[in-house]
């Protein structure tokens, strides 16, 4: 069996490691894999510059995802997994150009704690009443999709959703609550509201569920975990490992894939001015590749994968000797809500988050900016970028915590090009239709960030599931379950 990998970010990479773990244990498997850029990774990429660790990408996953975490340790890496600092956990959303602290007992967008709650600064006393009012909320049954901000507006007024919706969503996914689908990121929610309700009363349902399991399993299921995991050299450190372990002569960087046809044979594609024919294609490109790719074998399928938006985003890394700024609110860092009318989406303090990844005396500040709504300061030269996260820092944290004087001393900026898919309002019936197309598509994989979770983890689920299935390990499984 031969099998062409289209993508050698994260979904592409775990797929080729699969592949070859496959390969070395004796399956009838060869593979190679393309990648348009020079280097591997995709969106992983992450630097260590004067002993400070600087991710350009993800800084880490979700540890409740077991699949990263697994391959790291699979690759001998367990040993560099470090935890976030949830000790020194505070998140910030920035209101009225102050900081003011996520409220205790926030789970997923609901207040679940009523003293925190009736105490916070971020929410006005009307939208305080309405978050009392929402226990009474009655069941709803679950007819169609809806967008994050409709769902969270029709629970908790709109105020919830200026000033927790979109932060949070757009500091994660740089997303538009006002697009983004509530059935896909938030399918517990409208399960919740479908079986009781109040979104509050399904919270706190789930949540005493959860500390019961926790007491009766005698292993505490992961009780204590960290929110976050992150590797100590950076998340390249990961891409490194998979890197050692692929055969050298399957993988080719600075080859764009140009043209891919079925044929009786099976899968021709078209490469660095090669074509090659293959029995099977995991396609592990970005939808929109993926769209322009496809079209000419299957253009309604081509026409549904260019449909999946896609935002950008823009980091910018800052390193500060600690000295000569002032001191740092405590915490991760803060998201700004759009009605703050920044350039910024969220800031966290890289030095904080993880501990050990930065040299003693020194502050590593990471601003995400862009998004859905500001498209237009991809265009924006370095120096400007730099210029504007130091002004909007100096503005949000306060001209003693970081003057104007006071240089960086490092900058880094990163912009990436529609690297983030959206799952826009009905994204789960578009991956019906894409399912059944694929289907009827024997050898066709697609993975990556645009199906089914946007982040790391489930990258690397789909990557490897998808290549045990290709390589005969496990039954076939849909793209998608959602
Ligand atoms: C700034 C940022 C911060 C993030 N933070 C987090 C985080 O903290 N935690 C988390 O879990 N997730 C995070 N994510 C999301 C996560 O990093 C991505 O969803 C994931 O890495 C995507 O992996 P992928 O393999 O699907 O796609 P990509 O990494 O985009 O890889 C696709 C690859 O396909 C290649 N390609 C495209 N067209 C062709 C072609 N024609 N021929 C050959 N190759 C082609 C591209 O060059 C690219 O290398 C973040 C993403 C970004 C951008």
């Amino acid at each position: 069996m031969r099998i062409a990998i289209i993508g050698g970010g994260i979904a592409g990479l775990a797929a080729a490691y699969e592949l070859e773990k496959a390969r070395q244990a004796g399956a009838a498997v060869e593979y190679t894999l393309f990648e348009e850029r020079p280097r591997l990774g995709g969106s992983l990429a992450s630097e260590i510059v004067d002993g400070a660790v600087l991710e350009r990408g993800p800084d880490s996953f979700l540890t409740e995802k077991p699949a990263a975490a697994e391959l790291c340790r699979e690759l001998g890496l367990g040993g560099e997994l470090i935890p976030s600092n949830d000790a020194a956990r505070k998140t910030y959303i920035v209101t009225r150009n102050r900081l003011v602290a996520l409220p205790d007992g926030l789970m997923f967008l609901v207040p679940t704690k009523l003293v925190p709650t009736a105490l916070t600064r971020l929410f006005s006393v009307r939208t305080k009443m309405r978050m009392a009012l929402e226990l009474l909320h009655p069941p709803r049954p679950n007819d169609g999709d809806e967008s994050v901000a409709r769902l969270v507006e029709r629970h908790f007024g709109q105020e919830a959703v200026d000033r927790l919706a979109d932060p949070l969503l757009s500091g994660i996914y740089g997303g538009d609550a006002t697009q983004l689908s509530a059935q896909t990121v938030l399918p517990r929610l409208v399960e919740m509201e479908t079986k009781y309700g109040s979104l509050t009363r399904g919270m706190l349902a789930a949540h005493r569920k959860m500390r019961a399991m926790a007491k009766g399993s005698s292993n505490g299921v992961n009780r204590g975990a960290a929110i976050f995991t992150a590797l100590r050299g950076g998340m390249q450190q990961l891409v490194g490992a998979i890197t050692e372990r692929l055969d050298a002569a399957s993988v080719r960087t600075s080859t764009p894939v140009s043209g891919i046809e079925k044929t009786a044979q099976g899968w021709r594609v078209q490469a660095g001015g090669v074509s090659q024919v293959f029995d099977a294609l995991i396609m592990a490109a970005p939808a929109w590749a993926a769209g322009a790719l496809l079209t000419p074998v299957d253009a309604a399928l081509g026409a549904e994968l260019s449909g999946i938006p896609y935002s950008s985003s823009i980091t910018v890394n800052l390193i500060y000797d600690e000295r000569k700024i002032g001191p740092l609110p405590e915490g991760f860092g803060f998201l700004v809500p759009a009605v703050e009318g920044r350039a910024m989406l969220a800031c966290t303090f890289a030095h904080r988050k993880f501990l050990g990844r930065t040299p003693p005396g020194k502050a590593v500040f990471r601003a995400f900016l862009g998004g859905m709504k500001r498209v237009d300061l991809l265009d924006e030269s370095d120096e400007a970028l730099v210029a504007i996260v130091r002004r909007e820092m100096r503005e949000i944290l306060g001209a003693k915590t970081i003057s104007a004087e006071v240089e960086p001393e490092f900058a880094q900026v990163t912009r990436w090009r529609r690297a983030m898919a959206q799952y826009a309002v009905g994204h789960k019936a578009r991956m019906q239709r894409v399912n059944a197309r694929v289907a009827a598509l024997p050898g066709l994989r697609l993975v990556g960030n645009a199906y089914d979770g946007i982040g790391v983890p489930d990258c690397i689920r789909l990557g490897r599931k998808a290549a045990r299935e290709l390589a005969g390990a496990e039954a076939p499984i849909p793209v998608s379950k959602v």
